[in-house]
């Protein structure tokens, strides 16, 4: 190895890189981040850029995903990462990104938290999780939806839309028909009071095109304070290409660079990390077992609020709602309901089994009473594995899928989610539909910790078959639970790096 270029070298600046790379220059390690990505897509950009693309990219057709993934911001990052990455889908979408800022640039932001249960296999314990988990929330800013109408007791809140609000008192008023059904209002990370660089939400509910004023938590607004300390320094445009081990590491880039150090943590989302290893793992003609959660998408409308107008709000989840289907401890879905007078018409009257006009007519006639709800199962549920591309010299191939018997589970669900339906006054409307793996953009359990054999990884995320080699992204987690991911990802990262922070003294400066 040659002279080290710092202590640690992290790859990616998304969600999990930043978070591991707070407590490590905390404890004064010197912390070099590389990152496909650049500056670019920072600037202010007016409304109708923003919309319609630079290159008018939203009037392309709609290929059927979800509206989240058509804007022009996540066609520029998930086309990039299709053309680079070297990972191809078959009956499976690559989501994924080489940008700065990775796909919180994108993501819904809404926030899960899991508990001692949904860890019981895991080789850590609750309470070194739960220290991440505060810390974490307190650095990116959480809100909680809230029917202002009802009181808040003194936590961070956005208002409740109208038409969620509704749906949530009558729940309120009303037992389940399954007793284990939870109907809440959703979490997420977006900012009720400003903070220095990031606005306050301001309410008017534009938020599918990016959030302009910083109120949604994107791993960019980290790297601006990391920036500030000595012990970092952030590399752009360094798309990570191979990583080889002398003394220690070396990286080395697309564009010729290559940087060395002690230790490596590999934050490139689980695709990413997947597509860097591929020559150090032993993946044999099984593949790699991914896992992702299958997910349902399901319109409801709510009669009493036809013809009423919208309230502001924000167009993220409003509100978050569970199921069993099982009696399993992972056995059960996890939910959002978002209100869609906000999406493009476009991609309702897509989805609607009317007409161009008529569909436009009735969009525009009922856009306050219409409603979304996007389902998530565990990960045990899908059948997706990760293989060595054999039409390609270097590259991977997702293959996803169900696991047996889901398409008969996912019916009955939906049988018990309409009998909540009906309880809290909606009607479920035609459209609804299973998202084509991949979309739901949860990936796990590619390298769990714990695990022994060549794929899995310590409690620290060192991978087993090479030592200082660290993962502190999803494929670390040995399962994945039907909770949304992200805010484990990060704790985790937190939890890791405080523990790698703790290992050795910082070296010589
Ligand atoms: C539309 C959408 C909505 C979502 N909504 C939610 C939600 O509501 N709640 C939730 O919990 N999660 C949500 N997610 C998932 C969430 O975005 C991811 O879990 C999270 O971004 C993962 O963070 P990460 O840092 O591990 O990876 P990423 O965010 O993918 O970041 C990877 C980083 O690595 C870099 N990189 C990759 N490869 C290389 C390389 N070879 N060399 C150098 N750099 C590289 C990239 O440039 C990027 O900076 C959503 C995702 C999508 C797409
Ligand atoms: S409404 Fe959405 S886009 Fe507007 S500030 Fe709030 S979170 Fe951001």
């Amino acid at each position: 190895m040659n002279a080290p270029d710092a202590d640690f070298i992290i790859i990616g600046s998304g969600p999990a890189g930043v978070s591991a790379a707070f407590p490590l220059i905390a404890a004064g390690r010197r912390v070099l981040m590389l990152d496909a990505g650049d500056d670019l897509g920072l600037q202010e950009e007016n409304r109708s850029v923003r919309v319609l693309g630079s290159d008018l990219e939203s009037l392309r057709v709609d290929d059927g995903s979800s509206p989240k993934l058509q804007t022009p911001v996540s066609r520029g990052i998930l086309e990039r990462f299709q053309r680079d990455a070297g990972i191809s889908g078959n009956g499976f979408k690559p989501i994924g990104s080489l940008a700065r800022g990775g796909l919180s640039n994108i993501w819904g932001a809404q926030i899960s938290y899991l508990d001692a249960g949904d860890i019981a296999d895991w080789p850590i314990d609750l309470a070194s999780l739960q220290n991440s988990y505060e810390r974490v929330a307190q650095r990116i800013g959480i809100s909680t939806n809230a029917d202002l109408t009802t009181g808040a007791d003194g936590e961070a809140v956005l208002p409740l839309g109208a038409t969620a609000a509704h749906v949530l008192r009558r729940h309120k008023a009303a037992k389940p028909a399954d007793g284990s059904f939870r109907l809440f209002a959703a979490v997420n990370a977006i900012l009720s009071e400003a903070r220095p660089g990031r606005a306050a939400c301001d309410l008017r509910g534009d938020c599918l095109y990016g959030c302009p004023s910083g109120a949604i938590y994107n791993s960019r607004h980290d790297l601006l304070l990391l920036r500030k300390s000595p012990h970092f320094c952030l590399l752009d445009n360094r798309r990570a290409v191979s990583l080889t081990r002398d003394l220690g590491w070396t990286v080395k880039t697309a564009d010729g660079s290559s940087f060395s150090a002690p230790r490596i943590i590999l934050a490139a989302g689980v695709l990413g990390t997947a597509a860097l290893l591929t020559d150090l793992l032993p993946i044999g003609q099984q593949g790699l077992r991914l896992l992702n959660s299958p997910t349902l998408a399901i319109p409801l409308l709510s009669p009493a609020r036809l013809l009423r107008s919208m309230t502001p709000t924000h167009s993220l989840a409003q509100l978050g709602l569970s199921l069993r289907y099982g009696d399993g401890a992972s056995d059960y879905v996890t939910g959002a309901i978002y209100e869609v007078g906000s999406l493009p018409v476009q991609s309702f009257v897509n989805r609607m089994p009317l007409g161009r006009k008529a569909g436009r007519a009735a969009f525009e006639l009922i856009a306050g009473s219409l409603l979304v709800a996007t389902i998530y199962y565990p990960g045990d549920q899908s059948r997706s594995y990760i293989h060595r591309d054999a039409t390609a010299k270097k590259g991977l191939t997702v293959r996803g899928g169900f696991t047996d018997g889901f398409e008969i589970r996912a019916e009955a669900l939906k049988k018990a989610l309409r009998r909540e339906w009906k309880r809290l006054g909606l009607i479920q409307l035609p459209g609804a539909s299973l998202a084509e793996p991949g979309i739901d953009a949860h990936f796990a359990g590619t390298l769990p910790m714990g695990e022994t054999g060549p794929f899995g990884s310590s409690s620290d995320g060192e991978l087993n078959l090479h030592p200082g080699l660290h993962v502190v992204d999803g494929s670390i987690l040995p399962d994945l639970s039907s909770k949304y991911i992200t805010m484990t990802i990060m704790a985790n990262a937190d939890r890791i790096a405080h523990r790698l922070a703790a290992l050795e003294a910082p070296a010589a400066q």
